[in-house]
């Protein structure tokens, strides 16, 4: 008899240790897609493109930094609004 309780608790043992490593591997996963400075970035990023923003010399109208022309460290909206020297 004290076999197979003995035989019953190597069993018990195994399924304890193998769900504990289910546990592990399964919480592992679930730390790394869900960290909490990813998502304390996003309005970090937000921040420089609204920096970016340059006013036309011309018409005074707001547009990205990369969408303006920088004509002798004036920015303009299009090219006819560059004055012609
Ligand atoms: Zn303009």
């Amino acid at each position: 008899m004290t076999k197979f309780i003995l035989l019953g608790l190597v069993i018990w043992l195994a399924i304890y240790v193998l769900k504990r490593v289910v546990n592990q591997s399964n919480s592992q996963p679930s730390n790394t897609p869900a960290p909490s400075d990813t998502g304390a970035e996003n309005p970090e990023t937000e921040n420089p493109e609204t920096e970016n923003m340059v006013q036309c010399a011309t018409c005074k109208v707001h547009l990205p930094r990369s969408e303006a022309f920088l004509v002798n460290s004036n920015f303009y909206c299009s090219k006819a609004h560059i004055p012609n020297s």
